[in-house]
């Protein structure tokens, strides 16, 4: 896309504090003369109120679908109850499976870092993981979440945060993971990081914990350059990030995709300071000019850029948020929309001292994808599978020992019971440890050396198991090329 173009683009002005953010970003990308038709469109706490449950109605869709370039406010999700985030269904429904989530010292911003040159960019897997969103209540006290982690869905965030560094002049690329306790899942997305890291020589490979990586940001948070991970520790370690570098008035974020992008501020509906005119805008502005920098408008993007640190650094408008930080006047701090006339009326001037660092100065291209074929079914074909047993998770009432002698009983020659778990802890044989919340796990193998066992004879067993017990769901065991597909428990 070519600079000096009209661009369409859906605002959706969102909840809480987020007509007003909205309202500040597009004042600014207006005075920089950006020529955009604006489609407004609706999304959020309202449309849920309406009975629409997906949050995000047809005519937002519709109008996404037209301008595949989205500039959002915060959207409210009622927390431990009701529908699904109207946040992640735009994120899923429109496959913006990277989210790119600058953290750079800012001028004017002090910090417990100032000086040190904090500039990271965290790239956060964005569409799976427990953000899947697939749950299940197994009893009426036994929530479980189900955590997907894909080959394809790394392959593409880990691709992306690679050329994000290529096209950034940026030399290391850190994976964050939980690969030590989750080695199924979160462990696939470290092999995948390190099968694809030779294609980058030219960038250090680096894999962290996570928890390190949350201790490491707040020992020394300069260290870190790209850093790429999975779904729910983006979510937190960005947040953490926001909080390195002035806190989330000022973390901006781009969700990118394929096909549509989506600009939006880090931080939430901030209810309590809805309609006061107070909340900091920058974040919104900041995430505008990602969105510039997307649409091929890289001068407007540097003007508005400047604007805000030329507007920082003078110290003229400080929004309440930085006047706490910084022991300022809170009763005269900048009202939001004098901190976005200050932006406005500083176009076009330059920062005496611009923030160290690269700063986030251009998406990646949309990564290309690994061949169609090598997710094609016969390639899955050349892997060889065996199963070699099932899970039954049961509700249960009856100590373990009569449990375990029922479910023996239940099992026949093709499927024997290896052990009994709860919560993940072997319970059976042996001692019983840990505290019972009455759901359990029965674990049946096929004989090693023998035949698999067949649909029939799992039938048979779910059927023994069903006359007698409640069972709740059912996984199976299988070994790919050898490998077991499937954790033991813990004591086992
Ligand atoms: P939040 O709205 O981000 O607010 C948490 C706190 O962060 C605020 O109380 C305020 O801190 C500070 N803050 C947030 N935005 C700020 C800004 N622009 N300027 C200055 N300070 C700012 O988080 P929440 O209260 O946990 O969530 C509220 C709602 O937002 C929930 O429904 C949640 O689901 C939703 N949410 C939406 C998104 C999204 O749309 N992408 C993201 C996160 C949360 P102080 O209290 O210290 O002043």
């Amino acid at each position: 896309m070519t600079a000096a173009q009209r661009h369409r683009v859906t605002v959706i002005p969102g909840d809480g504090v987020g007509p007003e953010v909205t309202r500040s970003a597009v004042r600014v990308i207006e005075a920089a003369g950006v020529a955009v038709d604006w489609e407004e469109a609706e999304a959020g706490a309202e449309v849920f109120r309406r009975g629409d449950s997906s949050g995000v109605p047809s005519e937002t869709r519709d109008s996404i679908e037209r301008t595949r370039v989205v500039l959002k406010g915060p959207l409210e999700t009622p927390i431990g109850f009701g529908e699904k985030s109207a946040n992640v269904t735009l994120r899923k429904l429109f496959e913006t499976y990277a989210n790119v989530r600058p953290a750079r010292e800012l001028p004017g911003v002090p910090t417990r870092y100032a000086g040190e040159g904090v500039d990271m960019v965290i790239v956060r897997e964005n569409v799976e993981d427990l953000y899947a969103g697939i749950e299940h209540m197994q009893t009426p006290d036994v929530g479980q979440c189900l955590k997907i982690i894909s080959r394809k869905g790394s392959e593409k965030v880990i691709r992306y945060a690679f050329e994000l560094a290529r096209r950034e002049g940026r030399t290391k690329v850190t994976c964050a993971t939980k690969a030590n306790i989750m080695k199924l899942t979160e462990g696939l997305f470290k092999r995948v990081f390190e099968e694809m890291a030779p294609e980058y020589p030219e960038i250090e490979p680096e894999h962290l914990i996570i928890d390190n990586v949350a201790h490491q940001f707040a020992k020394a948070p300069a260290q870190f350059d790209i850093v790429v991970t999975t779904n729910l520790n983006g979510d937190i370690i960005s947040d953490l990030a926001s909080g390195l570098v002035g806190g989330l008035g000022f973390a901006a974020s781009g969700n990118y995709g394929a096909e549509v992008a989506i600009f939006e501020a880090v931080h939430g509906s901030a209810p309590k300071y809805a309609g006061r005119d107070v909340i900091n805008p920058t974040a919104l502005i900041l995430s505008a000019v990602m969105m510039l920098r997307h649409l091929g408008e890289h001068a407007a993007a540097d003007t508005v850029e400047n604007a805000v640190f030329v507007t920082l650094e003078s110290g003229a408008a400080v929004t309440q948020d930085l006047a706490r930080q910084t022991g300022g006047d809170i009763e005269h701090a900048a009202s939001t929309t004098g901190y976005t006339d200050a932006v406005i009326a500083n176009l076009g001037r330059r920062p005496a001292n611009p923030p160290r660092g690269r700063g986030h100065v251009r998406p990646a291209q949309s990564p290309t994808p690994r061949p169609a074929w090598s997710y094609a079914a016969d390639a899955y074909g050349r892997i060889s599978r065996r199963l070699v047993g099932v899970d039954v998770m049961i509700e249960s009432d009856l100590s373990v020992a009569v449990l375990a002698a029922d479910l023996e009983a239940a099992a026949g020659p093709a499927l024997r019971l290896e052990t009994v778990t709860s919560r993940g802890t072997k319970i059976w044989p042996g001692e019983v440890v840990g505290d019972s919340v009455r759901w359990y796990t029965g674990r049946f193998v096929a004989p090693e050396g023998g035949v698999e066992p067949d649909e029939g004879e799992i039938l048979a067993l779910l059927g023994r198991i069903g006359a007698r017990h409640r069972w709740t769901q059912v996984e199976r065991l299988q070994a790919f090329d050898g490998q077991d597909g499937f954790t033991k428990a813990a004591g086992e």
